[in-house]
C-alpha cells in the first residue's frame, strides 16, 4: 500500500491494483492519442436491414483500433477513455471523415449512421464539426443518421436538445440508441424529436424465451408507431428472433444474423456483390 496526503488531512490509500489500472489507462490514452494523430482508427460498417425484404438500407459506423503493442482494443474500452481524457472530439472527426469518404461510393439510397458520445452533446462545436466534414466531402446530410444514447441526454438536456435540433435542421436524422437500458425516461421521447429508436440487444436476445421482453418489445413498437418513429431491433443473431420481430411489426433489424461489422474495402466488395446479384436476378 501507498498512502498519499491529498490536503486537508485526507489520506487516500492506493492499492497496487488501483495503481496498475491507472497505469494501464494512461498507456491506452497515450497510444490512442498517437493513433488518432496518425489517423489509425478505422470505421467498420455493420448492415442495418429491412426485416421484411431483407435488403440492406444502411450501415452503422463502428470504430476499430488495433495498436502495435496493445493489440485490438475494443471500443467499449477506448471510447470511454477517449471521452474522459478529452480525445473524443478528434477521434470522432477522424472516424466520421473516413466513414463518409467510404459511404460516398455506396448506392445513394443507403444511409450511414454514426454514434455520438455523451460529451459531444454538451459541446457546441459538434454540429459545426459534422457540417464541416459533410461540406468538405460533399456528402448529403440526409444520408447521415446520428445515434445518441439516453445517457448522452442526461447531463445537460438543454444543451443536448439544442445540438439535436441543429442536426435535424441540417437534414441529419437522429436516433435513440440502446433504448430500454440505462435511464429510460418516456418524458425524453416527448421532449425530444427522434426519427428512429433502436431497441437494445438485451430485449432482442431474450425475445423468444422471456415473456416480459416480448411484452416490452411490443409496447415499444406500438409507441413508436404512434409517435411516428422508425424502429431498429439490435443484436439479432437467430432467424427465429427475426421472424418473431416481423410478426410484431418491427421494420428494421441489425445483428450478426445479417452481417458483422466489416471494413471499408470488405463493405464495398459486399455491395458490389449484391449489386451484381440484383442485376442478374433482374436480367
Ligand atoms: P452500439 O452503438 O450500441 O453498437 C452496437 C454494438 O453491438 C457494436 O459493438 C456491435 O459490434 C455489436 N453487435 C452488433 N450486432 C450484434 C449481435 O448480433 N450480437 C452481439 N453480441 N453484438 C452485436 P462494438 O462495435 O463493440 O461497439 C460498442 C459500443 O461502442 C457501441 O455500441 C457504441 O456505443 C460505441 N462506439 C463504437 N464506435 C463508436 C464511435 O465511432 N463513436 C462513439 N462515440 N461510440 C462508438
Ligand atoms: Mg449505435
Ligand atoms: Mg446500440
Ligand atoms: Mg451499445
Amino acid at each position: 500500500y501507498q498512502a498519499k496526503r491529498s490536503g486537508r488531512g485526507i489520506v487516500v490509500v492506493y492499492t497496487r491494483e488501483m495503481e496498475e489500472a491507472a497505469k494501464r489507462l494512461t498507456r491506452i490514452e497515450q497510444a490512442l492519442r498517437r493513433a488518432v494523430a496518425a489517423g489509425e482508427v478505422e470505421p467498420h460498417f455493420q448492415p442495418i436491414i429491412d426485416l421484411t425484404t431483407r435488403r440492406t438500407v444502411g450501415f452503422e459506423t463502428l470504430a476499430r483500433w488495433t495498436d502495435r503493442d496493445l493489440g485490438v482494443v475494443s471500443p467499449a474500452t477506448f471510447i470511454p477513455i477517449a471521452e474522459e481524457r478529452g480525445i473524443i472530439g478528434q477521434l470522432s472527426q477522424l472516424v466520421l471523415r473516413k466513414a463518409v469518404e467510404a459511404a460516398r461510393d455506396w448506392p445513394e439510397d443507403l444511409f450511414l449512421s454514426f454514434n455520438l458520445s455523451p460529451s459531444q452533446l454538451v459541446d457546441h462545436n459538434t454540429g459545426l464539426q459534422i457540417l464541416a466534414i459533410l461540406e468538405r466531402t460533399g456528402f448529403n446530410p440526409r444520408r447521415l443518421e446520428i445515434e445518441i444514447t439516453e445517457t448522452g441526454l442526461m447531463s445537460d438536456p438543454a444543451s443536448a436538445e439544442k445540438i439535436v435540433n441543429d442536426l435535424r435542421r441540417m437534414g441529419i436524422r437522429v436516433s435513440l440508441d440502446d433504448f430500454g437500458t440505462g435511464q429510460s425516461s418516456l418524458g425524453r421521447l416527448r421532449d425530444f424529436q427522434f426519427d428512429k429508436l433502436k431497441i437494445d440487444r438485451a430485449f432482442v436476445s431474450s425475445i423468444l424465451t422471456d415473456r416480459p421482453s416480448e411484452h416490452i418489445i411490443r409496447a415499444i413498437l406500438a409507441m413508436c408507431q404512434g409517435l411516428g418513429m422508425d424502429v431498429v431491433a439490435e443484436g439479432i443473431e437467430e432467424e427465429a428472433q427475426a421472424e418473431r420481430l416481423v410478426e410484431f411489426g418491427c421494420a428494421g433489424g441489425q445483428g450478426y444474423l445479417f452481417g458483422k461489422p466489416c471494413d471499408a474495402d470488405e463493405t464495398r466488395a459486399l455491395l458490389r456483390g449484391t449489386g451484381e446479384n440484383r442485376r442478374r436476378a433482374a436480367g
